[in-house]
C-alpha cells in the first residue's frame, strides 16, 4: 500500500493483493458517490470493463445493503439472500460464497470492498477482520480525495447535490437549518501501533478518565436529581464498567490498531452483532454504546472534556445513524430544529424524548449519515417523513412558508390558552394531557391543560437501565403533583410488556405479545414491583388527591386483586404513620372489549374509567396498531366503534362514574369533536394537541352535534360514512378541522 503508484493502480493492486491473499476468486472496491450510487472503482475477477460502470443505489443490492446498514454481509450462497441483485455487466453469476464489508471512517460510510469465491464456503473471523483493516486504509484514501478523478467525466465524489430521503415521520414538526454531525464523527487516521504495551497503557488510562468523567457527570447538581437524564448516565456508568468491552479493545490493540482504531474497530463488530436483534432494548443499548465509544474516543484525543454538541450554533438539524435519549438532552434545545437518523422507531427513547421537547423527527432515512456534510442546508418535514439534504431554493422556500403557517397557527393556539374550554353553547370540556417524563411537564402551562389524564409511568422504567429505585418513583411523581399544582393527575400503574420492554424484566418471546403477558397480567403476578409502585404513589401525594388507573384490565378479578393491593398498602403506610393521600380514586382502563359486556359491574369497583382506545380499538377490529399495512385501513371512527363508546359513556351516566377518553383520537380535531357528540366531558390528548381541539370546540355547538350523531347512530340505512357526516357537519358550521 506505501507504494508510490498513481490513484486507479493502486486500487488495482490493493484488490489484486487482497484477492491474493484471501484466496478468494474476486475482490472488487465500489465507493459511494455523492448522488448515493455506488459505483465499482476497482476489481480484480469481474469483468474488468465493467470498472467504473456498474454502479447499485444505496440499499440496492448486496453491496447497497451493506453501504446502508453499514454492516458486514457473510454469505455462503449469496443468491439466496433477498437483497441479491444481479449485474450483468460485472459477470458475478457463478460466485457463490460473498464477503462484503463497509468501509467507514468515523462512523460513515464510504464504500464497500468485497471478496467472492466460486466454491461455498464461510469466511473466518480472522478475514472479515483483515478486509475490515483493510476498508480503514482504503477510507483514508477515499477521504483524503485521491480517488477523485477517476470516475467518468461529469461524475462527482462531492458532497453538493441534493438529495431526500423518504423516512418515518417520528416526530412531528418541520425544521429548517444546517446539518450538525453527531458523534461518531471522530476521525481516526491512526490506525496500527508501533508498541503494543505502550498503547495498552494508552487505553487503561483513557478508559479510567471516561468512567471518571462520567461520575462527574452524575455529581454535577443539574443532573444530581433524579429524572431521564441521570437514568439514561447510570446507564452509561455500567456500561463504562463492561470487563467484555474493555476485554475485547484490549485484544485489538494487541492484535496492532491503535487504542482509537480499536475503539471503532470494536464498536463497528458490536454494531453488526447488535443490529441483527429485534429486542427493541437491546438496540437502544446499542446507541449507548455507541455514545460512550466516541466520549471514549474524545478522550484519546485529548478532547475529553468537550460537551457532546458544544459547537452546535442556531438552527441546528442533527444528523445521526443513531442517538440514545441522554445525547438528545446535551444539546440546548433553544439551538435545535430538528432530528434526523438512520435507525429509530416510533417508541425509542430518543423519539419519545423528542416529541416531549417538541423536535421534529425523521427516522429510518436511510444513507443520510454518508450523504450530510456539517453545516449543508437541510430540511426535516416530520409531518410526512421526509428530509430534504442541501435543498433547491425553490423547495427551500416552499418550506419556509410551510414553518411561518405552522408558526402562525401555533400563535393562534397560545393566544387561546387561557380562554375556557367551552362550547357555544356554554358545555365545558376538561382537556387534559398525556404525559409520562419530566420534559413533559412545562407543557402543562404552555399547553393550558386541565391536569394530566394519562400520566404513563412505564417510561420512567423504560429509559432507566436498572429498576427505579421506590425513593427514584416517589421524587418522580411527587414532581408531577408538584408542576400539576392542584390540577387533577391520573397516574397509570406500569404497562409493560408488548413492545415496552425492561431489561431487568425477564419476559420469553411471545407469538402474540399485544394479546400477551402485559400490564396489569404481568403487575399481579409480581405483586412487588406493583406494591413498590403503589406505595410510592401514595407517599408521593401525602396530603393531596391520588387518582390511580389500572391498564389492560380484562377480568373483574384482576381489578380486584389490584385494588386489595392498593388497600393493603395504604395501611401499610398508615400503621407506620406516613401522611396519606387526602383523598384516593381507583379507575380502570378499558381498553380490552371483554369489559363491554360487564359495565354495571365494573362501575361499581371504580371511581372512574378511562378508555385507552388505541387499544381498544385495536382489540375490538383486530388491527394491529403498530403495522402499517392495515392500521389505516379501518376507521375509529366507525358507527359500530362509536356505539360501543357510547355504551361505556352510558353505564358511566348510570353508576355515576365519569368516563373520559386517553388514546391518540382524543388529539385529532375531527375525532374529538365525535367524541363531544357523543357526550365525553373529558379527553386527555398529547399536548400539542389541545391549542387545535380547542380552537375546534370554541366553534361547535355540542347539543346540535349530539342530535346529528345519534341520528346517525341510530340510522340502519344510513347514507353516509360516520366520517362524512361529521366533515359535513364542520363544512355547515365552519368548525375548523
Ligand atoms: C391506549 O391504549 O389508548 C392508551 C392510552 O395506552 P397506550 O397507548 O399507552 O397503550
Ligand atoms: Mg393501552
Amino acid at each position: 500500500m506505501a507504494e508510490p503508484l498513481e490513484p486507479q493502480a493502486r486500487l488495482d493492486e490493493i484488490v489484486r493483493q487482497i484477492a491474493a491473499n484471501m484466496v478468494a476468486e474476486v475482490c472488487s472496491l465500489y465507493v459511494l458517490r455523492a448522488d448515493g450510487v455506488l459505483e465499482l472503482y476497482a476489481t480484480q475477477g469481474l469483468n474488468p470493463g465493467s470498472v467504473h460502470l456498474a454502479q447499485l443505489r444505496l440499499g440496492e443490492g448486496l453491496v447497497g445493503t451493506i453501504a446502508a446498514t453499514a454492516r458486514a454481509l457473510n454469505l455462503q450462497d449469496a443468491q439466496k439472500h433477498p437483497a441479491f441483485t444481479y449485474l450483468p455487466e460485472t459477470g458475478e453469476e457463478i460466485f457463490q460464497s460473498f464477503l462484503g464489508v463497509p468501509i467507514l471512517r468515523a462512523g460513515r460510510t464510504l464504500g464497500v470492498l468485497v471478496v467472492q469465491n466460486k466454491e461455498r464456503r464461510v469466511y473466518r473471523d480472522e478475514e472479515i477482520e483483515a478486509l475490515e483493516t483493510v476498508a480503514m486504509v482504503v477510507a483514508e484514501m477515499i477521504a483524503a480525495g485521491s480517488l477523485a478523478g477517476l470516475s467518468r467525466p461529469g461524475v462527482v465524489l462531492d458532497l453538493s447535490r441534493p438529495v431526500h430521503f423518504d423516512g418515518l415521520a417520528l416526530a412531528d414538526g418541520i425544521g429548517l437549518g444546517y446539518v450538525v454531525l453527531h458523534e461518531p464523527r471522530v476521525v481516526v487516521t491512526n490506525l496500527f501501533n508501533e508498541d503494543a504495551e505502550a498503547e495498552t497503557a494508552r487505553l487503561e488510562k483513557a478508559v479510567s478518565s471516561l468512567r471518571i468523567s462520567i461520575e462527574d457527570m452524575l455529581q454535577r447538581r443539574d443532573i444530581a436529581a433524579e429524572g431521564e437524564h441521570r437514568a439514561v448516565l447510570e446507564a452509561y456508568r455500567m456500561f463504562a464498567y463492561d470487563r467484555g468491552w474493555v476485554r475485547r479493545l484490549e485484544e485489538a490493540v494487541r492484535n496492532g490498531l491503535t487504542a482509537e482504531a480499536s475503539v471503532e474497530k470494536v464498536q463497528n463488530d458490536m454494531r453488526a452483532r447488535m443490529m441483527h436483534m429485534t429486542d427493541p432494548f437491546l438496540r437502544e443499548r446499542l446507541h449507548d454504546f455507541d455514545d460512550l465509544a466516541n466520549r471514549l474516543l474524545r478522550e484519546l484525543m485529548g478532547r475529553g472534556g468537550d460537551p457532546i454538541g458544544a459547537d452546535a450554533a442556531g438552527d441546528a438539524i442533527i444528523v445521526a445513524r443513531s442517538m440514545g435519549a441522554a445525547d438528545l438532552l446535551d444539546y440546548r434545545r433553544d439551538q435545535i430544529r430538528g432530528l434526523v437518523l438512520e435507525e429509530g422507531g416510533q417508541t425509542s427513547h430518543v423519539s419519545i424524548v423528542a416529541r416531549a421537547l417538541g423536535i421534529p423527527v425523521v427516522g429510518q432515512a436511510k444513507g443520510v449519515v454518508s450523504m450530510a456534510e456539517k453545516g449543508d442546508a437541510i430540511i426535516v418535514d416530520g409531518e410526512e417523513g421526509v428530509v430534504h439534504l442541501r435543498p433547491p431554493a425553490d423547495v427551500e422556500r416552499v418550506f419556509a412558508d410551510r414553518v411561518q403557517f405552522r408558526a402562525r397557527r401555533q400563535e393562534r393556539y397560545r393566544a387561546l390558552r387561557d380562554v375556557p374550554a367551552r362550547t357555544r353553547d356554554g358545555q365545558d370540556i376538561d382537556l387534559l394531557m398525556n404525559a409520562g417524563l419530566l420534559v413533559d411537564l412545562p407543557q402543562l402551562a404552555e399547553a393550558g391543560a386541565a391536569g394530566i389524564g394519562l400520566f404513563r409511568t412505564e417510561l420512567q422504567f423504560m429509559i432507566a437501565s436498572t429498576m427505579p429505585k421506590t425513593s427514584e418513583q416517589e421524587r418522580l411523581y411527587a414532581a408531577v403533583l408538584d408542576a400539576a399544582d392542584g390540577r387533577p393527575v391520573t397516574f397509570r400503574t406500569l404497562d409493560v410488556g408488548g413492545d415496552k420492554v425492561l431489561p431487568y424484566l425477564h419476559q420469553s418471546p411471545e407469538e402474540n405479545p399485544a394479546l400477551g403477558y402485559r400490564a396489569l397480567r404481568l403487575a399481579l403476578d409480581r405483586p412487588g414491583l406493583m406494591r413498590t409502585q403503589l406505595r410510592a404513589l401514595l407517599k408521593a401525594a401525602a396530603g393531596r388527591e391520588l387518582r390511580v388507573m389500572f391498564p389492560m384490565v380484562t377480568d373483574l378479578d384482576e381489578l380486584r386483586k389490584a385494588r386489595d393491593l392498593i388497600s393493603r398498602e395504604f395501611k401499610h403506610l398508615t400503621r407506620f404513620a406516613h401522611v396519606m393521600p387526602r383523598r384516593l380514586k381507583l379507575g380502570a382502563m378499558i381498553e380490552v372489549p371483554s369489559l363491554l359486556y360487564q359495565l354495571d359491574e365494573l362501575m361499581q369497583l371504580v371511581d372512574f374509567v378511562s378508555i385507552g382506545s388505541n387499544d381498544l380499538f385495536q382489540f375490538f377490529s383486530a388491527v394491529d396498531r403498530g403495522n402499517a399495512q392495515i392500521s389505516g385501513r379501518f376507521d375509529d371512527l366507525s358507527t359500530p366503534f362509536m356505539r360501543a363508546l357510547k355504551d361505556i359513556l352510558d353505564a358511566g351516566a348510570r353508576n355515576s362514574v365519569s368516563v373520559t377518553l386517553c388514546g391518540e383520537m382524543a388529539g385529532r380535531p375531527i375525532s374529538a369533536m365525535a367524541l363531544i357528540g357523543l357526550g365525553f366531558r373529558s379527553i386527555s390528548m398529547t399536548s400539542s394537541a389541545i391549542g387545535p381541539v380547542k380552537a375546534m370546540l370554541l366553534d361547535l355547538d355540542a347539543g346540535e352535534l349530539h342530535r346529528t350523531v345519534m341520528a346517525h347512530l341510530a340510522d340502519r340505512h344510513p347514507r353516509q360514512t360516520f366520517r362524512q357526516v361529521l366533515e359535513d357537519f364542520a363544512e355547515r358550521h365552519a368548525i375548523s378541522l
